[in-house]
């Protein structure tokens, strides 16, 4: 019964349906309370450890992205015939607009984000939706002619009707594998968003996101050259349709290699929609990426803090490491650590050892991440960290926090994190 539970709630009460709550804390949240007290409904609410014979005699059950549906009461609920779908699911059935889904295991944010503003920017209305932030089942009814839908590997487990008019899998790298058996079965989740889409859109560097069954029409995007007309690509630092240039990338306002994949992926979800690109290139000229990816907070005395937060995985701390390469003269400074959410970290070992400098680790996965580089240095925490970031930085350096991990181990959220090494950065400054 969190944001995502109150709105599926908020939906039901609407459609007339009385729902049986859950939630596994023990006190109701605030938020289903007021719900219930809006439209004057007194609904059973079950808390605390899920109770499997109560679950299995509902005939759906739509869970929250935050539970998983291996949690031993809801699969049992599952074999006992109960339907499990989620809130997009919901969605799907209600919502008839063309619907651009979008997922990744980076990049979802932004590419959904710059996906809607090039919409909008060609007169074509839309919305983004899902794990962005909007309740998928909150949009139901705007004036959006278009939804643009970020959709986790958490949401498509529990989607079935998706049908995208346009659907793109930006890549796959290692994220969440407490939840999953496996890569593979993660990658396989992912791949779910292909299912009955009219339009794929994959990425040609990364065959993991290549869809698995035979979709309508597909079309693939890379920072690799491909002349074949159909397909994104980059060539000569220009955005090109196959060989068409569109735009340099250099007029581009957000920095990094990954951002360039990103543009194109975007262009290839909106180019059906509008009847001319020029609007949507404009966008990428102005934005300037979403607040905690790759953002500079604070420049100070020749020493540059950059802010990269949201880089909850290896995958995001990579890109983030190779994107900024030559961005600086002196050292490079990391500061990483948190939840690694069951990963090995080994896909960082290259960057850790050649490019980094100094790495600075905390967290619960402090030591863990410490073992990828032949020397590192061990703290408590993010305040201690960017102390001694601080103390051993000098002119021309870069300190960086992308921490490959999630934060839920020391904040309330990534966000917090990232505005926490904000303001530290400038009081160490002074
Ligand atoms: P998501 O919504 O999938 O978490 P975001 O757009 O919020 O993605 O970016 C999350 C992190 O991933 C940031 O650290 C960002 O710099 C990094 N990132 C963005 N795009 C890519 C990409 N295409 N490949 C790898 N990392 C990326």
């Amino acid at each position: 019964m969190g944001q995502t539970g109150c709105s599926v709630l908020r939906w039901l009460l609407a459609q007339g349906q009385q729902p049986v709550l859950f939630d596994s804390r023990a006190q109701l949240p605030a938020g289903a309370s007021q719900l219930m007290a809006e439209f004057d409904a007194s609904l059973p609410a079950h808390l605390g450890d899920f109770d499997s014979e109560l679950l299995s005699q509902c005939d759906v059950l739509v869970v929250s992205p935050g539970i998983a549906v291996s949690t031993p009461a809801i699969a049992k609920a599952a074999q006992s015939g109960t339907e499990i779908i989620g809130d997009v699911e919901l969605f799907c059935r209600a919502d008839n607009r063309p619907r651009i889904a979008i997922t990744g295991s980076n990049g979802k944010s932004t590419v959904t984000t710059l996906v809607a503003q090039m919409l909008n920017a060609a007169g074509v209305k839309a919305a983004a939706i899902g794990n962005i932030g909007v309740p998928v089942l909150d949009e139901i009814g705007s004036d959006a002619q278009v939804v643009v839908m970020e959709l986790s590997s958490f949401q498509l487990e529990t989607t079935h009707s998706l049908n995208a008019d346009v659907a793109c899998c930006l890549n796959v790298t290692a994220d969440h594998l407490d939840r999953y058996d496996s890569f593979d079965h993660y990658a396989a989740t992912k791949n779910r968003i292909y299912d009955n889409a009219k339009l794929a859109i994959w990425n040609r560097q990364d065959g993991q996101t290549k869809p698995a069954s035979q979709p309508q029409r597909q079309t693939s995007f890379g920072l690799d050259v491909s002349t074949d007309p159909e397909q994104w690509t980059l060539r000569d630092r220009q955005l090109c349709l196959g060989s068409q240039p569109l735009m340099s990338v250099d007029d581009m306002a957000m920095l990094g290699s990954h951002n360039q994949a990103n543009a194109l992926a975007a262009l290839a979800c909106v180019v059906d929609f509008v009847d001319d690109l020029a609007p949507c290139l404009t966008v990428l000229k102005s934005f300037g990426g979403l607040p905690h990816r790759c953002e500079t907070v604070y420049d100070q005395n020749g020493v540059v803090w950059v802010n990269d937060s949201k880089a909850t995985n290896e995958g995001a701390t990579l890109a983030a490491l190779q994107g900024l390469a030559g961005s600086y003269q002196g050292k490079l400074i990391l500061l990483a650590g948190g939840d690694g959410k069951g990963s090995d970290f080994c896909s960082l070992c290259g960057v850790l050892n050649q490019q980094v400098d100094e790495l600075i680790c905390f967290g619960k996965d402090a030591v863990k991440l410490a073992n990828k580089r032949h020397q590192a240095r061990l703290v408590n925490d993010l305040e201690e960290a960017v102390r001694l970031a601080s103390d051993i930085s000098c002119y021309g350096d870069l300190v960086l926090l992308s921490p490959a991990c999630a934060s839920l181990d020391q904040f309330p959220n990534y966000m917090v994190r990232g505005e926490q090494f904000a303001q530290l950065a400038k009081e160490v400054s002074q």
